[in-house]
């Protein structure tokens, strides 16, 4: 591709999104394409000749367009959002523009020193424990994910722990599934996570983990890392963090912190009680990619002490020998993380920081928070409805019908196949439950309004 044609295709392609994204909200937000509908509309055969770029972006309104799931749209309330932005979109796309690999310091000095700075910012707008930034032992770097984070924690934990024999790892029976995912890969064995009971609230019970522990080290295990999350999945329940803490501290164990989601929240002063405890955590994460207007993928990992990390996932091969790192002076993402490759992820986050600065990070945030409880107090007024984690919401609205199960079902399955929202369900208490996850950038009230007409219609 010539230089003029990027310029044109490119300005042609930023246009597309720019209208895209002005048009998203009146597209049926879950794709209505059948299994095997997309394939079924691609060549068999990859082209012989080469083939003109508008063709190939006609195909992506024909062909991939129906197949797409709008994320982007206001109407989105499934899962948790996987936000983007303008200054995101445009931080990825330089960076893919400079193609930089970041694995080491001196691979492309400003990927590694914008990132630790834009981590310390980040920590800084959290208000983050100050163990947490780069100036002392510890510091922040950018996985790919919160799976990635809670991996990387275990493994240097087990550093830490100096053992590898008869490990045990903790987590609520609400945890996200990617705790049990890292205890699997990180090759404990399955049996070795211990899932800690919840109370009514779908916060993990201290006093249980407390006797799962004692119980695991009188027969002698070694109990190594406690996750605690901070907003589970679920029903954004906020796990006890002082005393899990106190747990883990009293027995060495590493304590890693699960925000992925609800540690945007702390952008707002008034919400930052959500971190209470954290600063006897060993590691802590979230994801701008979920709720802070930055695209996947951009998870925000912290340690108190970087040197287990290191320890564990550092190997040095003769060809990425260099004098910076010898030198002891710089960070080397790379010993970071599981990958040795990792994209200028920063620039992005440094985007999105600085285009909406402090003051409309929060605005957002506070609004959409406001939105989840009017929708609440909506629920909480319906007799038809029963509003499942009034205690611990943010931006997380669960409800069930009262009629049970199956009332419940049709509700999901009526608002989804309207296309005109789309929410997911989980299972709370043994019982289905609708999540209504309102935090997209662009929504806004009469988004959540339009919702609440369709799931006060969809009751009956
Ligand atoms: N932890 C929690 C509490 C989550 O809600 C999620 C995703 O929803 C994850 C971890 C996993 O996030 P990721 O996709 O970044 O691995």
């Amino acid at each position: 591709m010539t230089s003029e044609q990027f310029r044109r295709y490119g300005r042609e392609l930023v246009d597309w999104i720019a209208g895209y994204l002005a048009r998203v909200e009146k597209l049926p937000v879950l794709s209505q394409v059948r299994p095997g509908e997309v394939r079924a509309r691609l060549p068999e055969h990859p082209p012989v000749a080469p083939e003109p770029f508008d063709r190939v972006l006609a195909d992506v309104d024909e062909i991939i367009l129906p197949g797409i799931t709008h994320w982007q749209s206001p109407n989105f309330f499934a899962y948790y959002p996987a936000n983007g932005s303008g200054p995101s979109i445009l931080g990825e796309l330089l960076s893919a523009g400079l193609g930089v690999q970041g694995m080491l310091w001196t691979t492309s000095p400003a990927a590694t020193e914008l990132e630790t700075h834009v981590l310390d910012w980040l920590a800084e707008l959290l208000d983050l424990p100050p163990k947490f930034r780069s100036d002392g032992a510890g510091g922040g770097v950018i996985q790919d994910s919160a799976s990635s984070a809670v991996l990387c924690a275990l493994v240097a934990a087990r550093e830490r722990a100096g053992t590898a024999d008869r490990l045990t790892a903790y987590a609520s029976a609400e945890a996200h599934s990617s705790v049990v995912k890292a205890v699997r890969i990180a090759g404990l064995g399955r049996a070795a996570l211990r899932e800690i009971a919840v109370d009514d609230r779908h916060a993990m019970r201290a006093d249980e983990f407390a006797r799962a522990v004692q119980r695991d080290i009188d027969a002698g295990f070694t109990p190594v890392m406690a996750v605690a999350t901070v907003g589970t999945t679920g029903s954004g329940a906020i796990d006890p963090v002082p005393a899990i803490g106190e747990i883990c501290r009293r027995h060495g164990m590493w304590l890693h912190v699960d925000a992925a989601m609800a540690g945007t929240a702390a952008l707002a002063p008034e919400l930052r009680y959500i971190h209470n405890g954290v600063d006897q955590a060993d590691s802590y994460c979230t994801n701008p990619h979920k709720w802070m207007f930055t695209n996947f993928d951009c998870d925000a990992f912290y340690v108190a002490d970087r040197r287990p990390l290191i320890q564990a996932l550092s190997v040095l091969p003769e060809y990425l020998r260099n004098e910076a790192s010898e030198s002891g002076e710089v960070i080397d993402y790379r010993d970071w993380q599981i990958p040795l490759g990792r994209r200028f992820r920063a620039l992005k986050l440094w985007f999105v920081i600085r285009h909406y600065g402090a003051e409309g990070l929060r605005h957002h945030v506070r609004r959409h928070v406001e939105l989840a409880r009017q929708f609440a107090e909506w629920v909480a007024a319906d007799d038809r409805f029963e509003l499942l984690n009034a205690g611990s919401r943010l931006n997380l609205v669960c409800l069930r019908h009262r009629n049970g199960d199956e009332a419940t079902r049709r509700l999901l399955d009526t608002i989804n196949a309207s296309g005109r929202a789309y929410v997911t369900h989980t299972s709370l208490d043994g019982k289905l439950a609708v999540r209504v996850s309102v935090g997209q950038t662009r929504t806004e009230y009469v988004h959540v309004e339009r919702l609440w007409e369709l799931l006060r219609s969809a009751a009956g």
